[in-house]
């Protein structure tokens, strides 16, 4: 079998300590290289700049590409998905799974991706019980009210984000 590449999509406003797991989990159990794709245009109107986004990715993962002894890679993405798989030479897409919530989106997300690609394959790993919580959606909004946001996200982000929120 060659080498096993994981694209590991999402907007990663910020990133959270539960993509990090998410992260780390595929390392060390999936894939030979990990290709993390950070959405350009993303529909969520991010906080973070792409650049920033990126940025933080590229920061947060390197420990875990050091640890478990591949490359992980961070890089843009618009357009259909599959086809930068493809174009990575990814045979999987890996993607989180937190509550029923996220099922539904998912299922149709992962169908659909099959139909236009079948030689991509969507992996679901199942949120750790300690981030089974852990948004970037609800760690802004914490962020925002002057909480503590340090057991959700590393130093660095945490301290990035209370810099964008006091900016405002
Ligand atoms: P998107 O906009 O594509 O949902 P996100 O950055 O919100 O992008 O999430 C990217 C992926 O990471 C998704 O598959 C999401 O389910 C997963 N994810 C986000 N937070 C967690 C978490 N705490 N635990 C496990 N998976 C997560």
């Amino acid at each position: 079998m060659g080498e096993r590449v994981g694209l590991y999509p999402g907007t990663f406003d910020p990133i959270t300590n539960g993509h990090l797991d998410i992260v780390e989990r595929a390392a060390a159990h999936l894939v030979d290289r990990l290709i993390i794709a950070v959405a350009i245009n993303a529909s969520k109107s991010p906080v973070f700049t792409f650049n920033e986004r990126i940025a933080m990715v590229q920061e947060q993962t390197a420990p875990l590409a050091e640890k478990y002894g591949i490359k992980i890679e961070a890089r843009g993405v618009q357009g259909l998905l599959v086809e930068t798989a493809v174009e990575c030479g990814a045979s999987m897409l890996i993607r989180g799974l937190r509550a029923v919530s996220d099922f539904d989106y998912e299922f149709q997300m992962a169908s659909m991706n099959r139909k236009l690609e079948d030689q991509v394959e969507t992996v679901f790993l199942m949120a750790s019980e300690n981030y089974l919580f852990v948004a970037s959606s609800l760690v802004k909004e914490i962020c925002q009210l002057g909480g503590d946001i340090e057991q959700f996200v590393p130093a660095e982000v945490a301290s990035a984000m209370r810099g964008k929120f006091s900016q405002k």
